[in-house]
């Protein structure tokens, strides 16, 4: 016999014998998230299930395919006010509903078939026994500290005790999840079965429980202190706080915070680390840097849900056969990205061995994945299998992408758009990658210009998230919309570019890059270059980054940007007296920095020479002007981008300098930057610079900003 008693979010049914089932699934929703409405219904459940001494267990599952739950409701925690009573009241709701999960007088068993992240996560862990699904969503973490905060709801605490806090450190400090089968090994889930099989394994877990009492002792473990002597203690934590040095340069409080709430908290009982936990937490809640992180979080979502074109009638191409042109580093990585997603790919160079070199690495970026424990020896076997090559065009025909990626020379490119012609099916989507070209100017050698378009990847592909889907002046929304899907589909990030030098993300990087150099002919030293940007956030200086793209690409990409943009792009000469002497960067041993076998650039005594024959002065600017004079021509740049309309709006750019430079997520973005910083801010500082050139006038957008006194992006909560 079974009783149910129907609800919005939580559906409860008592079984015949004794054990309750309480489902999650939250209505007209894809995700279970932990929002105010459904913790006041889940409070009352548990009250419910608190005074039913008759039971024989629980069970506590989601009723979504692949989900658990998602977390915390992020667009609810945005709006709460950084206002300490506020934040204690949310982390004592929490804490004392799973405190009442903890104290239900029979085995408790959270059911895992899908993701469990942040709040689900520490909703989970107040359960006795945790049982992972089979299903391939399984994915366990508390990922907290990538939007700026820690978890709240106990979670260093419990996982620290579940675990052993060094795991819990590594895990929560990155923001790391895991899935089943290494949540098994960590000891976070008591076991790993097939989805079909987790009621029934979950019901003899519960008879278990009561014969052996295991429920007894999980409880205890969970609630007194781990014990960790002096010396584990110091250092364990000592190479946690390493890792996070080295990749957040200490410029992220929270994963520092989580350390020490974790560090603080293991060898106290658990009430008392609850305690250590909402410290730390409290004051993260409403911090700049907490809600520039939510705000990328979000843009991201939106980004992820955009279609590309306006028209909600316009409905993408079904795209089940790709072909690439060309096999050197971009043609193979674009192609190693469709067939790891399952696409199959026909790759085309004229040159059978750049044909045999881009199959490696295709192999290669694989092969890497799996050290690196992100595929099998499976996956490469189905990838590969996906993979086919040709020297010839013709097998072109029966293509419904085609992406090109041969050299970067106009005439070589327009010339194999008209060969590939009569072979193309007329519907097919031509894509070039190219990084300079106009793409409106290369629609002329094409029969179909609606459907010809660029999708200009980063390099490395494997590793940039971001496309740039570049519409020209006769490209279709239907083309547009076939792109952004295929490169969604790929697992990147698509931003819908309109035709212009330099596309978003160079045209704006370029005059960071060119002040760069201007710094360095005034006299500034190389890496105290860097080193003001990477002060600033970015993940290396733009002296190091000339090193890495190649000064030869580099200065050929220059010239194009600056050319079009001769009214105010700052021109040096140090790149073309390198690049005169064979100095390349990396590739060529050296470039501003000198790379020997392995080494990550050092200083090059030789460098004093070429920079002797260039300099204009001997001065070395104080960092904040360094900075300054990186970030502000980039700024106006931006804003010249939008009023231009290259992008539909600002997320546009923040998204697409995060995700293809490295820009500083914590500062939410360029324009957000500048939005903190306000308008009449920013036309100050620019003041300082103005005698510099008109890369320093401050555009007619900033100025109606300024005086205007609005900002870029709303503001919220
Ligand atoms: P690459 O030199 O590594 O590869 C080019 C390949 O094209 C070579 O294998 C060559 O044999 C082949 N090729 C030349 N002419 C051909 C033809 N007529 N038919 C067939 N194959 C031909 O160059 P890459 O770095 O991969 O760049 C390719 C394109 O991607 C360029 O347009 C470049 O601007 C663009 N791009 C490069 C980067 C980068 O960082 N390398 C980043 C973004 C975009």
């Amino acid at each position: 016999m079974t009783t149910a008693l129907g609800a919005a979010m939580f559906q409860l049914e008592v079984r015949g014998d004794g054990v309750a089932l309480l489902t999650f699934d939250q209505p007209e929703s894809r995700a279970n998230t932990l929002g105010q409405a459904a913790l006041t219904e889940l409070e009352r459940r548990v009250a419910e299930l608190s005074a039913r001494t008759d039971l024989r267990g629980l069970i506590f599952r989601s009723g979504k395919p692949g989900m658990f739950i998602a977390g915390a409701d992020l667009r609810e925690l945005a709006t709460i006010p950084p206002d300490p009573p506020v934040v204690r009241a949310l982390v004592q709701r929490g804490h004392a509903l799973i405190a009442a999960i903890e104290a239900l007088p029979y085995p408790t068993v959270a059911l895992i078939d899908g993701a469990c992240m942040g709040g689900g996560l520490e909703l989970a862990l107040g359960f006795d026994f945790r049982l992972a699904g089979s299903h391939p969503k399984v994915e366990i973490g508390l990922p907290e500290v990538k939007v700026g905060l820690i978890p709240g709801w106990g979670g260093t605490q419990r996982l620290s005790r579940i675990i052993g806090p060094p795991l819990a450190a590594e895990l929560i400090c990155a923001g790391e999840s895991v899935n089943a089968q290494r949540a098994r090994a960590l000891g976070l889930v008591f076991d790993v079965v097939p989805s079909d099989r987790l009621v029934d394994e979950a019901t003899r877990l519960i008879e278990w429980a009561w014969h052996s009492q295991a429920h007894v002792q999980a409880r205890a473990r969970k609630r007194l202190p781990v014990g960790l002597t002096e010396d584990q203690h110091s250092f364990a934590f000592a190479v946690v706080h390493g890792q996070i040095m080295a990749r957040t340069r200490g410029q992220l409080p929270a994963p520092l915070a989580a350390l020490n709430a974790i560090a603080q908290g293991c060898n106290l009982p658990l009430e008392e680390g609850l305690k250590v936990e909402a410290d730390a937490f409290v004051p993260l809640v409403g911090s700049p840097i907490a809600r520039n992180l939510i705000a990328v979080f979000f843009m991201t979502q939106r980004l992820q849900k955009d279609p590309g074109v306006a028209d909600p009638t316009v409905q993408p191409k079904k795209v089940e056969r790709v072909g690439v042109l060309g096999a050197g580093i971009m043609g193979a990585g674009i192609a190693g990205a469709h067939v790891r997603r399952g696409i199959p790919v026909i790759m085309m160079d004229n040159n059978p061995t750049a044909l045999a070199k881009g199959v490696a690495a295709v192999v290669g970026v694989l092969q890497s994945r799996i050290s690196a424990g992100k595929a099998t020896q499976a996956d490469l076997l189905a990838a590969m299998s996906r993979l086919s090559t040709t020297t010839l065009l013709t097998p072109m025909g029966d293509r419904d992408v085609v992406i090109e990626a041969v050299v970067e020379n106009e005439q070589v490119k327009t010339q194999l758009f008209r060969e590939l012609q009569p072979i193309l099916r007329p519907d097919a989507v031509l894509a070039s990658n190219t990084s300079t070209i106009s793409i409106t100017r290369m629609a002329e050698a094409v029969a179909h210009p609606e459907n010809f378009a660029g999708m200009h990847f980063f390099n490395p592909v494997d590793r940039m998230p971001l496309v740039e889907v570049i519409r020209g002046a006769k490209t279709s929304d239907q083309t547009v919309a076939t792109l952004v899907a295929l490169a969604k589909a790929i697992g990147k990030t698509p931003i819908v570019v309109r035709d212009s030098p330099g596309f978003l993300v160079n045209r704006i990087l370029f005059p960071y890059m060119n002040e760069a150099l201007a710094l360095l002919e005034e006299g500034a030293d190389p890496r105290a270059i860097d080193q003001a940007a990477m002060a600033f956030g970015m993940p290396m200086g733009p002296i190091a980054l000339y090193d890495v793209v190649g000064l030869d690409t580099a200065l050929y990409a220059a010239h194009v940007v600056n050319q079009a943009f001769a009214d105010r792009a700052k021109t040096t000469r140090i790149l073309q007296e390198l690049v005169a002497a064979g100095r390349l960067g990396q590739k060529s041993g050296a470039g501003f920095y000198h790379y020997a076998k392995g080494s990550r650039g050092s200083d090059d005594p030789a460098l004093a020479g070429f920079l002797q024959k260039v300099r204009v002065g001997s001065r070395s600017p104080a960092a904040e002007e360094m900075t300054d004079r990186l970030f502000l021509p980039m700024l106006t740049e931006a804003t010249r981008v939008l009023a231009e309309g290259i992008v539909r709006d600002p997320t546009d750019v923040d998204m697409g300098l995060i995700l293809g430079i490295g820009f500083p997520a914590f500062r939410g973005g360029l324009l957000r930057w500048a939005d903190a910083l306000g308008w009449s801010a920013v036309l100050q500082k620019l003041q300082r610079y103005e005698h510099l050139g008109p890369r320093f006038a401050p555009t007619e957008m900033m100025r109606q900003l300024a005086a205007t006194g609005t900002s870029l992006f709303p503001a919220k909560g």
